[in-house]
């Protein structure tokens, strides 16, 4: 399978087996919204509990947050979302379409960085234990040319961007030769910024309704509590807030499925740190984020960091965690050292002090912030694109497989009487009430057993329990492993300690 074939495969095993849905698709659906069917949502609660878990369970310094999805029309102006939460579009008058000015600049240094990646792997052939890449990239002239051209177009779209000289950022687009994907042509409109807040009105138009907006991203309704749970839970810094949550953009370009949605969930953590201590930390939970990511298992090689080349309004540091998707390595977490920027803006404009006595160094101070955050969906595609598994069997039969990690499966365990009768099923139905207390389990009785096996591997399910004539006989069941296929013979009394060195998150949370 290609990568292309690998991610409509993604996308129709996704609906087949009830993961994710078009919203909406009896009325032809929506762009950009998606629904989590019956296997969908466990396996993104799941998700959600491991981030949970990571980052507030297991740190006696970080505290969680439900904060509400409309807030104060103020916090927006405070954040800087009224002004500056725009993204650079650009149209193709002859396909019509809509671009992000900044993503057809970005995909065009990318291909002159794969174009340099290819000339190295190249030569590392050619001179094989000898080859020197460091050194190769430094004088090679032809990767020399590929990276400086890449860098230098990167620089100038930052600096058209942070300068709001968006005739340049045209300009470069033009300069650089950069055609519509669809149409071929590099006939371009001006490039304008496209606020991505959606807006509705709170209350009656009649008494004077107020516009207010949904949420972009979590983070605001943690600084704006960040008093409240500083005192109430007698934190001392540095000190977390998580939370995670729904956040609402008006995406100008939504594409690649739930990579780029207009209504999405969020998982953030804003950690609060004395002025001046905010890279040591930034670097700590750069760390700490890529090993939470590799510990799932899904293959070291997939993620790389990616440090910001154009920084947020309100950041003095910010590095991706990147994730290589069927389309590429693409952004997956962001970590963001967001300095006292939202503590400051949000004293400026509701008046009141939001700041913090250190009795360690006897002074007050706005903390400063370092942030991680993460899209649930994202992570939720970065899973399945990596889990989704076609594989020929000895017999050269085939198999779909989905081999998410197995702590993350929507469902644990699959209890199969062989058949229908002969008091198989009233065993199973036994077995299963047992492990339904601590897991999500399936009872099947429906089609051929081998038929069943194939429909718990398709939606990842890590355990088969199947029950047979000889069950009655010696209290045996046969226990199959999703990823080896292999059955063994267990007591059913065994079955909960096998299940759970198996299925446990606790090896996960542990590294
Ligand atoms: P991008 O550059 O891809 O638009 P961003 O830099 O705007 O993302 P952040 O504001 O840093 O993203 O949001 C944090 C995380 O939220 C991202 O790393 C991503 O995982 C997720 N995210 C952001 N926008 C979306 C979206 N439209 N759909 C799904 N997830 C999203």
């Amino acid at each position: 399978m290609n990568q292309d074939e690998l991610f409509k495969k993604v996308i129709s095993h996704a609906k087949e087996y009830g993961f994710i849905f078009q919203s909406s698709e009896i009325y032809d659906g929506m762009q950009a919204i998606y629904d989590y069917g019956q296997n969908g949502v466990e396996l993104k609660k799941n998700i959600r509990d491991y981030w949970w878990k990571a980052m507030v369970q297991m740190h006696e310094n970080i505290v969680g947050l439900d904060s509400a999805i409309f807030m104060h029309p103020t916090t927006w102006k405070a954040s800087g979302h009224v002004d500056a939460f725009n993204d650079p579009m650009i149209d193709n008058k002859d396909s019509k379409k809509r671009y992000r000015a900044d993503v057809l600049l970005e995909d065009y240094a990318e291909k002159l960085r794969q174009k340099a990646d290819k000339e190295c792997a190249k030569a590392a052939k050619r001179f094989g234990e000898s080859f020197d890449e460091a050194m190769f990239r430094e004088t090679n002239p032809r990767v020399k040319g590929y990276m400086d051209e890449a860098n230098e177009t990167m620089a100038r779209m930052a600096k058209g961007l942070t300068d709001g000289n968006l005739e340049d950022v045209k300009a470069l687009i033009e300069e650089k030769g950069i055609a519509c994907p669809i149409s071929g042509s590099k006939n371009w409109t001006e490039v304008r910024q496209f606020n991505l807040m959606f807006a509705t009105q709170m209350g009656s138009t009649a008494d004077g309704a107020s516009e207010v907006y949904l949420r972009p991203e979590t983070a605001q309704g943690i600084f704006v509590n960040f008093l409240n749970v500083q005192k109430t839970g007698r934190m001392k810094i540095p000190f977390g807030i998580a939370q995670t949550g729904k956040a609402f953009r008006n995406e100008i370009v939504a594409r690649q499925f739930i990579f780029r949605m207009r209504e999405f969930e969020q998982m953030e953590m804003q950690f609060f740190v004395r002025p001046g201590e905010e890279m040591k930390w930034y670097e700590y939970w750069k760390e700490a984020r890529i090993k939470w990511h590799k510990a799932l298992g899904l293959g070291d090689e997939n993620y790389r960091f990616h440090d910001h080349d154009k920084l947020a309004h309100y950041a003095n540091a910010a590095a991706d965690i990147e994730f290589n998707f069927p389309f590429g390595f693409k952004e997956l977490e962001g970590i963001h050292s967001r300095t006292d920027f939202d503590l400051k803006a949000h004293e400026e404009f509701s008046g009141k002090k939001l700041q913090y006595f250190d009795p360690e160094i006897n002074k007050n101070y706005v903390p400063y912030v370092v942030e991680t955050s993460i899209g649930l969906d994202r992570m939720f595609l970065a899973i399945l694109s990596a889990a989704l598994k076609e594989e020929t069997l000895e017999d050269g039969s085939s198999r779909t497989v989905l081999k998410v990690p197995m702590a993350l499966a929507p469902v644990k365990v699959a209890v199969l009487p062989l058949l229908k009768k002969d008091g198989l099923p009233e065993i199973a139905r036994d077995i299963l009430k047992e492990l339904q207390l601590d897991h999500n389990c399936q009872y099947d009785e429906k089609d051929a057993i081998g038929k069943r096996y194939r429909r718990h591997d398709a939606i990842g399910t890590p355990v088969c329990i199947t029950v047979d004539h000889q069950t009655k006989e010696d209290d045996s069941v046969t226990l199959r492993n999703r990823d080896t296929m292999q059955q063994e013979r267990i007591k059913i009394k065994d079955l909960a300690t096998t299940i759970n060195a198996l299925i446990s998150l606790k090896s996960l949370l542990k590294d």
